[in-house]
């Protein structure tokens, strides 16, 4: 196998339940890295599928000394399968895409030489995205929120697919947050970041691998961990909430010791408490959220356990 700090180029890919991709996958990365540099490096993570993905893997990295393969012990997800590859590469540029060919590997020369004109990090941005209609709808959306609430610009057209040197990866595995949103952990870091418009192809799957649920679930994630602007708007809705409620007050006292008060609001009581209990429900809910976060946080737990390597 080549050292480590002699590699060129590495490909980090997290496959799961991808068995039926994989092989196109690996015989069209093989052309094309044979292409730029000899020192190149492809590094599969099996993110637990159950569908042979991972001996298709080992089948490869047996005949392909540039092809390095980890299991890890159950599915962690894409985010923390990245951060296992990640872990292992050591090239100079180091390339993350999906298994599904979706993100062409015949694209990487043209992140590479765009990167090579002055950038650290070159996003693949998805011209003619081809995921259905409410996919692009539901990401156009979480991009929209996202950016309002952490700051980071977010192109919808941009997701995981891009090339990053060495500088900006050795400071990603540093980072060691077990809430992990890929694309913002990189904008985070900084330097310089271009785009470079890729073709989008069709996933060979048909479908995303990803159930809906979990898709909304690293969608709440990703904001609560880059934004706590939800906490300071409870905070605003809180005072706006008191200050009415103190005008109220007033206006009812003078309305009491000037004796215009005759009949005892009952319609008003009700709504007030029905009101002010979702919003505090509401707020203590909100408030429970990133307590959980911290818990989760404060374990330190290791991102990822790994099975098997080959
Ligand atoms: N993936 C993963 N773990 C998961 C789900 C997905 O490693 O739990 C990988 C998958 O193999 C692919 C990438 O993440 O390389 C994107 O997954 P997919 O194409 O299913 O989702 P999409 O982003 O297209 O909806
Ligand atoms: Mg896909």
């Amino acid at each position: 196998m080549n050292e480590k700090t002699d590699i060129f180029l590495s490909v980090v890919i997290p496959v799961y339940q991808s068995a039926s991709s994989l092989e196109e996958l690996i015989r069209r990365l093989g052309e094309v890295l044979k292409g730029i540099s000899r020192q190149v490096e492809l590094i599969l993570v099996d993110d637990g599928s159950s569908d042979g993905s991972w001996d298709l893997i080992q089948k490869a990295a047996v005949s392909n000394d540039w092809i390095r393969g980890f299991r890890l012990s159950r599915n962690f997800g894409q985010h923390h399968a990245i951060a296992a590859g990640l872990d292992a590469s050591g090239g100079e540029w180091t390339v993350v895409m999906d298994a599904d060919l979706q993100d062409l590997p015949e694209e990487i020369p043209h992140l590479l030489s765009k990167a090579q004109y002055g950038y650290e990090v070159v996003w693949g941005r998805r011209v003619g995205r081809t995921d259905s209609w409410h996919k692009k709808l539901l990401s156009a959306l979480f991009h929209r929120i996202f950016r309002y609430m952490s700051g980071f610009p977010q192109d919808p057209a941009v997701g995981n697919f891009g090339i990053y040197h060495k500088k900006v990866v050795q400071e990603l595995v540093q980072m060691r947050e077990s809430i992990r949103y890929f694309p913002a952990m990189v904008q985070w870091i900084g330097f310089r970041q271009g785009t470079f418009d890729v073709e989008h192809g069709q996933s060979s799957a048909g479908k995303s691998n990803y159930v809906f649920q979990s898709k909304v679930r690293l969608a709440v994630n990703a904001l609560l961990a880059f934004s706590d602007k939800p906490l300071r708007f409870t905070v605003k809705l809180g005072f706006v909430i008191a200050s009415i409620g103190f005008i109220f007050a007033l206006l009812t006292l003078v309305r009491y010791f000037s004796g215009s008060i005759v009949v005892p609001g009952y319609a008003s009581l009700i709504v007030s408490i029905w009101i002010l209990s979702g919003i505090i429900l509401m707020t203590v809910g909100m408030v429970g959220l990133y307590v959980g976060k911290i818990f989760e946080g404060v374990k330190k737990r290791p991102l990822y356990v790994v099975a098997q390597q080959t």
